[in-house]
């Protein structure tokens, strides 16, 4: 949206912006193509980005992150969309630190954060399992105390860090009985962990450069003070306090994904010729595009206005969840709109709209379902 700015953006947001936008488009950009093939980027993009700052800007500096708060992880989420970039950020310093900051203790955190500003520590989150992924109370991962160790036995799948990650933090079961009130999540530090075993990198049809992997654990004893909070039980709790936070990540990226498509499709129709005329002439792709501009708008400025309120502590589950489903559907809808424009060379994967087609879909599925989430709005209203 031209001369829109966000209510929430400040000067220094805008400046961490500009400089990830450079990192993104001289670190990532040149090898896209590689890291799609391969899976994963190179694990040594997580050591530079700690060095530039861009890991765990919303930690306070007293852990090594940039002191900042939500905002700084939304600007960098929303270049990284910008500049279709796949790198598992979101969930390293959008979620998992901030798991450990507001759960951990002193020494946990101390532990493990400054390792993660600097990279030296990738992070993931562990809950989905093969037989489990909405339902997460009929998760079957094990952890079971012996003396000073947790014993853990279980599979998770679809971990997004997966092959790069050095710290997982697992949703396990500490109480088989006791229901969401036994669920436990238990950082495991993955060098230290006999027992511990990488799946494959699973083969997406989209976001393909983003590592995301299936992980074993066979017997894994990890130090008992590695639960996280040092208090049994919690863990389903901990997962509900944090939902509001992950789910905006993902519908930042969506509305900032729309615009980057209508930007990229305005561009195409512009010198694409039809019939003797220019494409951008077609009453059709007036219509269209303004359809797509009108709905991108409405999805930042409701974006926009969750992000105040997250800020300000307020925002929601229900809203979470509003913006999350709305956003992640439209987005698909309107990159197929813009696909079309393109006609077939929407449907090539040179063509940077025929990738963001393919790396939108996962919006309506991960982070909760789209069900799932009109499932809890509901619930507000019936
Ligand atoms: C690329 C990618 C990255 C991911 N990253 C992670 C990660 O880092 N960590 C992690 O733990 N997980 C991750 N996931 C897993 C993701 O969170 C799950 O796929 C998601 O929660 C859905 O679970 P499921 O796949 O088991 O589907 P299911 O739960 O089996 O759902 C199947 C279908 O049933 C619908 N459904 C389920 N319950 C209901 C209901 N009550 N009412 C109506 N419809 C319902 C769902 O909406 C869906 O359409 C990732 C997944 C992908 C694809």
């Amino acid at each position: 949206m031209e001369n829109y700015t966000s209510p929430w953006m400040t000067e220094e947001l805008q400046m961490l912006a500009d400089s990830a936008r450079k990192f993104f488009e001289r670190e990532f950009v040149p090898h896209q193509e590689r890291f799609d093939e391969q899976g994963y980027i190179d694990r040594e993009l997580w050591n530079k980005a700690g060095e530039m700052g861009i890991l765990c800007a919303s930690v306070p500096e007293e852990y090594g992150g940039g002191g900042g708060n939500f905002a700084h992880e939304a600007v960098l989420n929303i270049e990284m969309t910008r500049a279709l970039v796949n790198f598992g950020i979101g969930v390293h310093s959008g979620i998992v630190a901030h798991y450990i900051l507001a759960y951990g203790t002193e020494e946990q955190k101390q532990r493990w954060l400054p390792r993660m500003a600097t990279g030296e520590m990738v992070a993931a989150i562990a809950m989905s399992e093969p037989g489990a992924g909405s339902d997460l109370k009929s998760i079957k991962t094990r952890a079971v105390r012996d003396g000073d160790e947790y014993v853990i036995n279980g599979s998770k799948t679809f971990i997004t860090n997966g092959y790069h990650a050095d710290l997982v933090c697992v949703i396990t079961k500490t109480d088989p009985d006791a229901g969401s009130r036994g669920v436990s999540l238990i950082m495991v530090e993955t060098e230290k962990a006999d027992g511990f075993r990488r799946g494959r990198i699973l083969k997406k049809i989209g976001q393909k450069a983003q590592d995301t992997a299936e992980l074993f654990f066979d017997d894994v004893r990890v130090p008992a003070d590695n639960l996280l909070g040092m208090e049994e039980g919690k863990g389903f709790y901990q997962l509900m306090q944090q939902l509001g936070q992950e789910r905006l990540i993902i519908a930042l990226s969506a509305q900032a994904s729309m615009h980057k498509a209508i930007e990229l499709t305005t561009e195409y129709v512009k010198n694409r010729q039809v019939f003797g005329k220019s494409l951008a002439e077609m009453q059709n792709t007036r219509f269209k595009l303004a359809e797509c501009k009108t709905e991108a708008t409405i999805a930042t400025n409701f974006v926009d206005q969750c992000m105040v309120k997250l800020l300000a502590g307020e925002l929601d589950p229900a809203t979470a969840a509003m913006a999350k489903w709305w956003t992640s559907q439209k987005n698909c809808e309107i990159i197929d709109e813009c696909l079309q424009l393109h006609g077939g060379y929407g449907y090539v994967l040179e063509y940077p709209i025929a990738r963001m087609y393919a790396n939108a879909r996962v919006g309506k599925i991960y982070g909760g379902s789209n069900e799932i989430m009109k499932e809890l709005v509901a619930r507000t209203i019936l």
